[in-house]
């Protein structure tokens, strides 16, 4: 299988040629159709196994094929760790490299006021940690009521790190009507209990 089979456009396939990648791992083999097929999604994965094109790739076709850019982000992406978050927002950029999106990333630990300026600039894709998130969003320096697609990186660690109220109120945030993909190395009750709450019929897949 290569990734010319999975259903993506030419300008992502492009994006992917120049990473030299062999063929797609078995995470992108799975999770790429599904979510182009607006499933929402939960996934069991590593880090290591390509998980993140396998969810980066289609989310930014799904922004690209529908809808009109706008000021406010359209896909949100929560990561426990502000490292996590430079990597997510590193490869959301190469593989984005040919389409017209702009992407931000907000982790904590740093200055407000460069971060807001870049949203102030309108930003399409959201990577972020979530304490942070929830101080611009406590600011009103980030509105997030027009999220079409929300991905939780590495669940299990935001978890583990304390982070479950502030997912729960992030979602609050959001629109009702929006896709959902979960990524977790782990699966515990509390995972669960997430994914019941937060997941629509999702499509399940375990690497
Ligand atoms: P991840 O599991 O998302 O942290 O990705 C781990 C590493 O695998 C990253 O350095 C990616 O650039 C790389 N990678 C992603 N997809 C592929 C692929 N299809 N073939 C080879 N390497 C890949």
């Amino acid at each position: 299988m290569s990734f010319d089979s999975l259903g993506l456009q030419a300008d992502l396939l492009r994006a992917v040629a120049t990473q030299r990648y062999a063929r797609p791992t078995p995470i992108q083999l799975q999770a790429i159709p599904e979510i182009l097929a607006g499933h929402d999604l939960l996934a069991g994965a590593q880090t290591g196994t390509g998980k993140t094109a396998a969810f980066v790739l289609p989310l930014l076709q799904r922004l690209s094929e529908k809808g009109h850019p706008q000021r406010h982000p359209r896909a949100l992406i929560l990561t426990p760790t502000r490292e996590l978050a430079a990597q997510v927002g590193e490869r959301v950029h190469a593989y984005g490299l040919h389409l017209p999106l702009r992407s931000a990333i907000v982790f904590g630990g740093v200055g407000m006021q460069p971060q807001i300026n870049q949203l102030q600039r309108g930003v399409d894709v959201l990577i972020a940690t979530p304490g942070r998130l929830l101080d611009h969003a406590g600011r009103r320096t980030v509105d997030l009521s027009r999220v079409e697609i929300l991905v939780l990186d590495e669940a299990d660690r935001m978890l583990d790190m304390g982070f479950i109220h502030d997912i729960r109120r992030i979602i609050q945030l959001l629109p009702e009507r929006r896709q959902n993909l979960l990524f977790s190395a782990t699966y515990s009750d509390d995972i669960r209990r997430l994914a019941d709450g937060l997941l629509k019929r999702p499509k399940l897949i375990e690497v």
